[in-house]
């Protein structure tokens, strides 16, 4: 046995290892975990150049796997207005110009976290208006598919009289023939982003492709500063992996280089995102990016799509009609042979697939192409997942067990939950479906891979609050209990994102020959409250065996 280069002792080790739960001391050596065991059996392999680590009895779980957030778009918006908790005219007027006045240079002022009801009701430019009228302004609701703009923004960005776009995206319009202010997923929103300046990072969310004219080697170097400061974010909450949900070969650029300046602090996956402007033969890029990068850091190999949109702005595609809209289930982004045909080419490639579904309507839709996909293909381990599935069918539950699909669950998204309220989303679900909603506990009842995650920047990417939320998942009216247990929860976080990943032999757990990424918690995670758990911090995160987060004197 070789000697360790960090040995953690006198903690709580959970290691996720189902043939060893739990010990009290890890050794660490040239990036793997070479033994895990007891404190006696650990010291015996350290000698004067290992680092030994008191843990003191707090918690040492496998790092966490983040498997679905928008790392490039969130490093972006880490200084942008966050509007999460800020209710009322005067609260948001007071936020909007003090954030302006801070930043007089900015071409827009953009805000996040927006509530569908800030106000009372959703905003108008003329609302925008009446705050700052001089400035360009677009806040972007927290699940980021829909933003309000003031009229200077919509002027400037030349969609004040609006514009035609692909289905389920719309510049809404007002009845004096000018647009209200609201604009309804991506398409509608990009020319005031593209305003603000934010298309090199917004390029892997709008097409998928690099961004075009491709940037200059000092915009490429501003861009590597934005990524880094993601992945401080990442690093300091804990986060070892990250299955980005957005992407193009020029994200993993960027990664690499920070990869070889030393700066690389999580592995990270980042898909090829076809859109609806995105041909079959465009699966080349998917291809090539798989190729290209396929490492224990960085790595591609999935392809990522929309079904649908939310169900805050009715654009979720629903089987049965909207309660509060009747006649309408909302857009699917692609029909049935569209999607059949994508999924089958994809699968065929051997690449992942992942699909943004939210109403049940879109889920049976991505679920119906997998199948065609396996029908004309033949059964592999594909696991191709679904993201989000706020709105299921029970049918439909065996037929993601049936079909190895994952579950890509925000547990953090459920409302009342945690940051999101339950309304207006419960009303528009309807109470006679609140039974089939944010399921977690009838999804793993029933055998479905759950995989946990935030969804960042769209919620909080703390993954123990997210664990909180899990913990706290609100038993709605007339529906069944869905809290999962805390290991189950956890197992979310690190085994099953591992799988997610086809990696659950090289990560996910702590044990003899798995990657070195571990977190030390500030407490003893088994013993705190939920609320506590939410507060906790992360004291070290260790990734390929380098000490990426150190709390400041944790140690
Ligand atoms: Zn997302």
């Amino acid at each position: 046995m070789h000697r360790s280069d960090l040995a953690i002792v006198n903690a709580r080790v959970l290691a996720m290892d189902p043939d060893r739960t739990r010990a009290s001391a890890v050794a660490l050596a040239a990036g793997k975990v070479i033994a895990i065991g007891e404190d006696a059996e650990i010291m015996a392999l350290a000698d004067g150049a290992t680092r030994v680590i008191n843990a003191h009895g707090r918690t040492v779980l496998p790092g966490f796997i983040e498997s679905h957030l928008h790392l490039f778009v969130g490093a972006g918006e880490l200084e942008h207005l966050q509007l999460l908790g800020v209710e009322g005219v005067d609260a948001l007027t007071e936020a909007l110009r003090d954030y302006a006045a801070a930043h007089p240079h900015l071409p827009v002022i953009l805000g996040q976290g927006c509530d569908y009801d800030i106000i009372g009701r959703s905003l108008t430019r003329q609302d925008l208006d009446a705050i700052l009228p001089d400035r360009p302004v677009c806040v972007l609701a927290a699940d980021h598919h829909t933003a309000w703009a003031n009229t200077l923004a919509l002027q400037r960005a030349g969609i004040l009289e609006g514009r035609s776009l692909g289905p389920g995206n719309e510049i809404v319009m007002g009845d004096d023939g000018l647009a209200t202010g609201e604009l309804r997923e991506f398409q509608a929103k990009a020319p005031v982003l593209a305003l603000a300046g934010a298309h090199r990072i917004m390029a892997g969310l709008a097409t998928g492709k690099d961004p075009d004219p491709y940037p200059t080697e000092e915009e490429f170097a501003a861009d590597c500063e934005i990524m880094a400061k993601g992945l401080a974010h990442c690093a300091r909450l804990g986060l070892t992996s990250l299955t980005n949900m957005d992407g193009n070969l020029y994200s993993l650029r960027i990664l690499d280089r920070l990869r070889r300046d030393g700066r690389l602090t999580a592995r990270v996956k980042v898909p090829f995102h076809y859109t609806n402007g995105s041909t079959l033969t465009d699966l080349d890029i998917a291809s090539q990016m798989a190729q290209q990068f396929d490492d224990d850091w960085l790595s591609s190999g999935f392809v990522k799509l929309f079904m649908d949109g939310v169900i805050d702005s009715g654009t979720a595609v629903m089987i049965n009609d909207y309660p509060d809209r009747p006649g309408w289930r909302g857009e699917p982004l692609w029909s049935e042979s569209e999607f059949a045909a994508i999924a089958t080419e994809a699968d065929r490639r051997g690449l992942q697939i992942a699909v943004h579904a939210i109403g049940d309507g879109a889920v049976r839709r991505v679920l119906d192409g997998y199948e065609s996909a396996r029908l004309a293909n033949g059964p592999r381990d594909a696991r191709h997942r679904i993201e989000h599935i706020e709105l299921i069918d029970k049918a439909d539950i065996g037929r993601l067990k049936d079909l190895g699909v994952i579950a890509s669950i925000q547990p953090i998204h459920a409302p009342g939950a945690s940051d999101f309220p339950l309304q207006p989303t419960m009303n528009k679900i309807g109470q006679a479906r609140w039974g089939d909603a944010y399921l977690q506990q009838s999804l793993a009842h029933a055998g479905v891979p759950l995989a946990f995650a935030s969804d960042w920047p769209v919620a909080d990417l703390n993954p123990l609050r997210g664990i909180q939320s899990a913990l706290q998942r609100p038993i709605y009216e007339g529906a069944a209990d869905e809290r999962l247990s805390l290991y189950d929860i956890l197992a979310a976080y690190t085994t099953g994102g591992a799988a997610a990943t086809h990696s659950e032999a090289q990560k996910g757990q702590l044990r003899a020959g798995y990657l070195a990424d571990l977190v030390i918690l500030g407490g003893d995670i088994e013993a705190a409250t939920p609320e506590e758990i939410g507060a906790m911090q992360v004291e070290m995160t260790i990734c390929g065996g380098q000490i990426v987060w150190e709390k400041d004197s944790a140690f």
